[in-house]
């Protein structure tokens, strides 16, 4: 079944995954906002990205650097002067474009993507894609701050401190999820590009020589994690920069590119950033980002291997991959087959009937339960809907306490994926659930 961009939307307001932002006073375009599952399923996203960083390297250390950062951080980044879209109008219907997103046949008749009127496109204007704010009462151009468009220099900024702190030698990494802005000319297509958005990026630091090598690890690295988060062999692939998609600093570039109902994008980005950052650094603040290599005795300036996604793409792409739609008995059944780890809810208890003391029992296996997982109580309509219930909200396991739980202290448990039933005794079920979630 080929999922729409509109029925994830759709299933992410109805079940409150994902809300536009302000919505009560008409939206604020390109931002969202995370309600309760949608907040859960997030935090699994960064948590899992995090354990495969953090917790299983033992080189890879975790930092949270704050979002506003001295300005000169982005004079020496290339931003202020370099991170430009080029932005371009139509006079006649007034929408507002990305030249490079222009079928170049159209562009080459000036003519408007939307209402295909020729000859109606403004020339391209250069236009910085940073948010700029005020620090400080008084709203000059010296009290200028940018709200960071990357999480990445945080870390370059950074990389001393955490290296002499922790006693760290390289080659070393260091990983940090956080939020970053981008003043985007065509946001759109869902949380698929926002204004306001989360980054997690992992920056590894080599000696030069070992980056073609690091980085071709990193990119293996990278795609095994996605087919460990479950995720589509066949709807992943690699895309290369070729020579005019190359960004300034870097010496080469892979996309990992996921194919949504919108077709193949950027899912995230591997790239070797070369010694850029940290030299143009040291030449801002004069200060020495050199490492000295106590085995070589050779100094240098550490290139990086940089992996950069985005939180809300990867949550996105969770949500594409696990859509389903199948007919049970007639009906459609809307399904999220998402990976247990990353699911919101591990698991909803129901007393099959409200009666015979079931309530209670089923009460008292989802306090016991919630002290481990985050699970959910229903005792509302037929027991059918609310297994669909769960099924959409991509629950992997659903537990009901019925007649023979009354004689021998047994529950089923019902599999969201293929819809079969066991028995289980209630003793067992924190560990037989915490077995099949896999925490
Ligand atoms: P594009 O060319 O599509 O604007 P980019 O190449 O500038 O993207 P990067 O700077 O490499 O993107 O950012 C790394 C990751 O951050 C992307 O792979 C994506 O997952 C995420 N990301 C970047 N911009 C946005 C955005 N506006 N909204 C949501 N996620 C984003």
């Amino acid at each position: 079944m080929a999922v729409t961009m509109e029925r994830i939307v759709s299933l992410c307001k109805r079940r409150g995954f994902i809300y536009q932002s302000s919505e009560i006073y008409g939206k604020l375009n390109a931002c969202y906002d995370y309600g309760p599952l949608g907040v859960e399923l997030k935090r699994n996203v960064k948590e899992y990205w995090w354990r495969s960083m953090v917790y299983e390297h033992e080189n890879i250390v975790g930092l949270d650097a704050a979002i506003l950062m001295h300005p000169r951080v982005w004079e020496a980044s290339g931003h202020v002067a370099g991170f430009h879209d080029p932005l371009v109008d139509c006079k006649q219907c007034k929408q507002r474009f990305r030249e490079d997103e222009i079928d170049p046949k159209k562009w080459e008749k000036r003519q408007c993507p939307a209402c295909g009127t020729a000859g109606s496109l403004t020339e391209p204007r250069q236009f910085n894609l940073m948010f700029k704010t005020h620090m400080g009462p008084v709203e000059e151009s010296a009290s200028i701050v940018y709200l960071r468009p990357e999480t990445a220099q945080g870390i370059y900024v950074n990389y001393k401190n955490v290296m002499d702190s922790s006693r760290l030698k390289i080659p070393f990494g260091i990983a940090q999820i956080g939020k970053a802005f981008r003043n985007e000319i065509t946001p759109g297509n869902f949380i698929f590009r926002t204004r306001e958005f989360e980054q997690m990026e992992m920056q590894y630091f080599v000696k030069p020589g070992q980056d073609e090598e690091t980085f071709e690890y990193w990119k293996q690295k990278r795609i095994e994690y996605y087919d460990k988060l479950g995720i589509r062999k066949e709807k992943l692939r690699f895309h290369q920069h070729g020579p005019d998609e190359l960004a300034h600093y870097a010496k080469a570039a892979f996309d990992i590119q996921y194919e949504f109902p919108i077709g193949w994008k950027e899912l995230e980005g591997v790239h070797n950033r070369t010694d850029f950052d940290l030299k143009r650094h040291q030449e801002y603040s004069g200060k020495d980002l050199t490492y000295f290599d106590d085995a070589s005795r050779e100094r240098f300036t550490p290139f990086i291997i940089e992996t950069s996604a985005g939180v809300d793409r990867t949550l996105l792409t969770c949500l594409v991959d696990a859509y389903d739609e199948e007919k049970v008995e007639n009906e459609t059944r809307v399904v999220l087959r998402l990976n247990p780890a990353l699911a919101p809810t591990k698991a909803a208890v129901f007393p099959l009937v409200n009666r015979d003391g079931m309530p209670e029992i089923a009460h008292k296996i989802t306090q016991d339960l919630k002290k481990e997982m985050i699970v959910f109580y229903d005792d509302s309509g037929a027991v059918g809907r609310r297994y669909r219930r769960q099924d959409e909200a991509g629950t992997p396991f659903c537990i009901t306490v019925d007649s023979q739980t009354l004689q021998d202290d047994t529950v089923t448990i019902r599999e969201r994926d293929s819809m079969k039933q066991n028995r289980v005794p209630i003793g067992g079920l924190s560990a037989e659930l915490k077995k099949r979630v896999g925490i």
